[in-house]
């Protein structure tokens, strides 16, 4: 572990947060090395602007960035995942995904493994370790951003339900926004299972992000069976809760459908997903299920669906008047697709064994291809 591992991380603070915790330093210092940070500097000794002894007490108190980064791989289609080490051993996995346009999207994970059971879902099937605190969320983009430069928007879809780590992950994005990044809200999605509560209190409180539902299928029945988190959650308080947020953020949602082969992709789950988006301002993202490993659903594998299913569902659902988007299959191959994050995760040991060497300092001298 490296000296100051342990200490607070001040990129993963809210500004104000940051300024009390460096008080009675005057404010201009926590502006100074918040502007440090926007501009991506990887320790207290990059800050040339501070005294030195100043930079040597930091070093002392508090460290900059949260975990370390213990594992990384490239995708040949160019999708880079970190594992990153905590300072408790567990591994989680931060992804960077490339869009045709080379524009560059963040997924980050709020939760060390996952505690809502998706059976569609590996990071589900590790179970729950813990919340990630604001400076272990916050740290991922910077990690990310460290190793491949700008970064134009950020999804928390990682590992982990957002929405019951709620208050963590707004210190995260308040020092995502107000500090290191300067990011604009409008630019950070937050995908939730369907918590009623959070989504609640997101609609009330804010901060006014970008919301995304994973809805899987509209069928009630069959959703409970695939997503535990409908029992606690039916779809009628979803679908109300979503309309609150609508009220209040003036946002558009996006329904998200992983397409599971052979069992939400028939002619009634397009028509019970009309009927779910219907009064909502929705657009419908198709994510066909990435394969994972010895993943079942009562008894049966999971398969990827073909392209003939996801053409005839897709034809069904714009028929219906719905607004269909596609996500394009990235990061497979490294496992860190929609649904696969978690080949690295658990404790360190695991995640070192991974293709990319690492230095001393646990830092990446390269992303490797595979
Ligand atoms: S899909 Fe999301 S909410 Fe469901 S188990 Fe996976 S990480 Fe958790």
């Amino acid at each position: 572990m490296s000296p100051g591992a342990g200490n607070p991380a001040l990129s993963g603070l809210p500004p104000e947060e940051m300024a009390a915790l460096l008080a009675p330093l005057p404010a201009y210092r926590a502006r100074q090395i918040r502007s440090w940070i926007s501009r991506g500097a990887g320790t207290f000794d990059d800050m040339t602007d501070l005294p030195l002894s100043l930079r040597a007490e930091l070093g002392k108190r508090f460290t900059l960035y949260a975990g370390e980064v213990s594992a990384g791989l490239r995708d040949p289609d160019g999708t880079v995942k970190l594992g990153i080490t905590l300072s408790d051993g567990y591994c989680v996995e931060a992804v960077l995904l490339t869009d045709g346009e080379g524009r560059r999207t963040a997924c980050l994970s709020t939760q060390a493994g996952c505690p809502m059971g998706c059976v569609f879902c590996k990071t589900g099937a590790l179970g729950f370790h813990r919340n990630l605190d604001s400076s272990e969320i916050a740290s991922q983009f910077f990690r990310l951003r460290e190793i491949e430069g700008d970064i134009a928007n950020i999804v928390f879809m990682g590992m982990g339900e957002p929405l019951l780590n709620l208050g963590e992950l707004r210190r995260a994005v308040a020092a995502l926004t107000g500090g290191g990044a300067d990011f604009s809200p409008r630019r950070i999605t937050v995908s939730t299972s369907g918590v009623v509560p959070g989504i609640r209190d997101l609609a009330e409180n804010g901060p006014r992000l970008r919301l995304a539902l994973s809805l899987t299928t509209a069928d009630e029945e069959l959703r409970r069976r695939l997503m535990p988190v409908t029992a606690a959650n039916p779809l009628p308080a979803v679908k109300e809760a979503l309309r609150r947020y609508q009220e209040r953020a003036g946002r558009r949602v996006t329904l998200e459908m992983v397409l599971l082969g052979g069992i939400n992709t028939r002619p009634q789950d397009a028509e019970a997903l009309a009927e779910f988006a219907r009064g909502l301002d929705a657009a419908v993202n198709l994510i066909p299920w990435n394969p994972v490993e010895g993943m079942r659903f009562e008894g049966r594998p999971l398969r990827e669906p073909d392209a003939g299913e996801i053409a005839r569902l897709r034809s069904r659902l714009e028929k219906l008047g719905l607004t269909v988007t596609r996500r394009f299959r990235k990061g497979r191959a490294i496992g860190g697709a929609c649904g696969q994050l978690g080949t690295l995760a658990g404790g360190a040991d695991q995640a070192l064994q991974s293709r990319t060497p690492v230095t001393p300092q646990g830092r990446p001298r390269r992303v490797t291809g595979q």
